[in-house]
């Protein structure tokens, strides 16, 4: 029988319906009503975890891959429904990539020295239980990837997700512990509270069973974890600027761009926030970005009325943020068809829709007299995050040298930036970039720690 959307609908408003009457009657797997005993419950799995092999682990990964897969629709769809971001096609997309690229317990690799003193080891261990503080911009897709990684190291971890994003992240927190209990595993890898809250937080961040705090999300939330004391690692906000220089293929860099810049409406900290380009080439940029990719080129005054619906005295307007290109415009009274997915204009690098990081497809250009003004203006745009900056050039010396400057945890060259998490280019999946911390792509390795395991004068056969 074919699945229409309508049956879809009704299945996420059920199983949304559903979520509501456990929470008010019984509790889902790993979900509790005090951060103290979701700590004590992870605390308890972590033990079985630990002494579990790593192919036991592994079957544990592999099962939540599988239902992870499985459920990839229904957890797109109720994340686009309960936040009201983003966009369904491409959030099944991202949770696909979870299953399938995040890595495993063969990132945890072993390192060795051996000689006339014998056999020294460096082995990574767990650091027990991981608190992790989870955004609304990537619910259950973060939750997912976090476990997956922190499971593979061998701890489990305690969740406080958005609250925004409650019942899909709690979803995802069952389901988690489904796929562990199918595996042999125990139940409570995963945990967290009903109602995440500032409050919850900080118990969390200052218990004495939490040895390390993963944090992903804007600069108010890692500044936090970094004050807590404990070891942090911090995945923050990004304002990614493409660069695009003379010799680029101009009609590819505008595909490319707008591809990355409308992904899940903008959302992913890594996507492209605003362009400079090189003075020659903005008018063809801009002529293919309309004429090819579904821009829609806003005037000066439609530019000033979405500035002030967007942007608030208290900061961006949320009912804004990872709401598509058409939605946008009919907000300043602006009809456009269906294939409209993005809103171009050209601005100077401090026009705050240019400067700010918007979370949605509003694409400011900015125009550089040169390759050298095109540097200075990204490092400036992308304000010291050390995130994410991507290039279009067919100038090695120029590629090279905006790495050098920009210093940024991800620079994709002459791709949409979704190439950084290895959807169309090469390597491993994540949801958590630790910009701030350095880590870069976190993945099980960022979860263990080093432990020197020495055996004096023997087990060297050389
Ligand atoms: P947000 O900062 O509003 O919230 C993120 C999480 O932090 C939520 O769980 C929130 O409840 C919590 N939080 C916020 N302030 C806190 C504080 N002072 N103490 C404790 N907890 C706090 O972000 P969001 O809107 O959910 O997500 C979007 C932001 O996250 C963007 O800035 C984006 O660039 C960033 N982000 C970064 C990455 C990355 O990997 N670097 C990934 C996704 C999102």
């Amino acid at each position: 029988m074919a699945v229409s959307e309508q049956m879809v609908q009704d299945i996420v408003k059920e199983v949304m319906a559903k979520l509501q009457l456990k929470e008010e009657t019984t509790t889902q797997r790993g979900v509790f009503a005090d951060m103290n005993e979701a700590i004590a419950a992870a605390k308890k799995a972590q033990k079985v975890i630990h002494r579990m092999s790593m192919d036991q682990r592994e079957q544990i990964i592999s099962n939540i891959r599988k239902k992870t897969k499985e459920n990839a629709e229904l957890l797109a769809r109720m994340g686009v429904e309960e936040t009201g971001m983003g966009n369904v096609p491409h959030k099944i997309l991202k949770h696909i990539l979870v299953a399938e690229k995040t890595p495993g317990t063969e990132d945890i690799t072993t390192t060795a020295w051996s000689g006339d003193r014998g056999l020294t080891l460096i082995e990574m261990g767990p650091f027990g239980v991981i608190g992790a503080i989870t955004p609304c911009t990537n619910p259950s897709e973060t939750v997912i990837c976090n476990t997956m990684g922190m499971l593979a190291g061998g701890n489990t971890v305690v969740f406080n997700p958005h609250p925004q994003a409650v019942k899909t992240s709690q979803f995802a927190i069952n389901m988690l512990n489904e796929a562990s209990l199918e595996a042999g595993g125990p139940d409570n890898i995963a945990c967290t509270v009903m109602k995440p809250t500032m409050d919850s937080s900080a118990v969390m961040m200052s218990h004495p069973d939490i040895q390390l705090i993963a944090a992903t999300g804007g600069p108010g939330v890692v500044t936090a974890v970094l004050s807590s004391g404990r070891r942090g690692i911090g995945a923050g906000a990004g304002n990614p600027p493409a660069l695009v220089d003379e010799t680029a293929d101009i009609r590819k860099a505008a595909e490319d761009i707008v591809n990355g810049c409308t992904f899940d409406n903008n959302l992913p900290c890594i996507a492209e926030k605003e362009v400079v380009a090189v003075d020659s080439v903005v008018s063809e940029l801009m002529h293919y970005m309309v004429s090819e990719q579904g821009c829609y080129l806003a005037s000066p005054e439609e530019v000033k009325k979405l500035e002030e619906t967007v942007l608030t005295p208290k900061g961006l307007n949320r009912k804004c943020v990872g709401r598509d290109a058409k939605t946008l415009l009919s907000m300043i009274g602006v009809t456009v068809p269906d294939n409209i997915r993005c809103i171009i204009f050209e601005g100077k690098k401090e026009d705050k829709l240019i400067a700010e990081e918007l979370m949605m497809p509003i694409l400011g250009i900015v125009r550089a007299k040169d390759f050298e003004d095109a540097v200075e203006q990204a490092v400036w745009l992308e304000h010291g995050n050390r995130h994410s900056a991507h290039i279009h050039s067919k100038n090695v010396d120029h590629i090279t040298t905006y790495a050098k400057v920009i210093d940024t945890a991800i620079l994709v060259k002459n791709a949409p930036s979704y190439a950084a998490l290895g959807f169309g280019g090469e390597g491993y999946c994540t949801f958590t970039i630790a910009s701030r911390t350095g880590e870069g792509l976190t993945s099980a390795k960022s979860f263990t720690k080093q432990r020197r395991c020495v055996m004096s004068d023997s087990l060297c056969i050389r």
